[in-house]
């Protein structure tokens, strides 16, 4: 299997550009695929120690597929979890967009 740090990085672009092109305004369907992609992403993504730390932290922070906005928000919080507990900078949440949606260089 791709090594975590590599898997890591390709799975958080994959998540934060399905929030970024996300609607505004989802539709009933829209939000309950989005919901059940989640849920099975935590599942079967394959670093165990990381998926069930992920599904630990959507027991106390449910997902939020309300709008684009909120979940960008909810996955921003999600990231900031792991950067905290692997000691990384937090994110300005206030910037999600901005990286990835309307798009700076990383
Ligand atoms: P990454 O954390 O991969 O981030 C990539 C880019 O996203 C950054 O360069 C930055 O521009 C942007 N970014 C950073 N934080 C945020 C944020 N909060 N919101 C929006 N954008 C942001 N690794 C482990 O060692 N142990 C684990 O338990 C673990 N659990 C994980 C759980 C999940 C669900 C995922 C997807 C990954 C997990 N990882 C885990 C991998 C880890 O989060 C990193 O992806 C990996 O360490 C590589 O880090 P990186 O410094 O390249 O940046």
């Amino acid at each position: 299997p791709p090594d975590v740090e590599v898997l890591g990085r390709s799975s958080w672009t994959l998540l934060h550009s399905i929030a970024a092109t996300y609607p505004e305004r989802p539709s009933r369907g829209q939000q309950s695929d989005l919901l059940s992609f989640v849920k099975l992403f935590s599942k079967l993504y394959p670093c165990w120690v990381c998926a069930e730390d992920f599904q630990t932290y959507m027991g106390r922070e449910a997902p939020r597929v309300g709008s684009r906005g909120e979940f960008g928000m909810w996955l921003c919080g999600a990231h900031n979890e792991v950067n905290r507990k692997l000691s990384k900078p937090e994110f300005d949440c206030s910037k999600w967009e901005e990286r990835w949606r309307t798009g700076w260089k990383d």
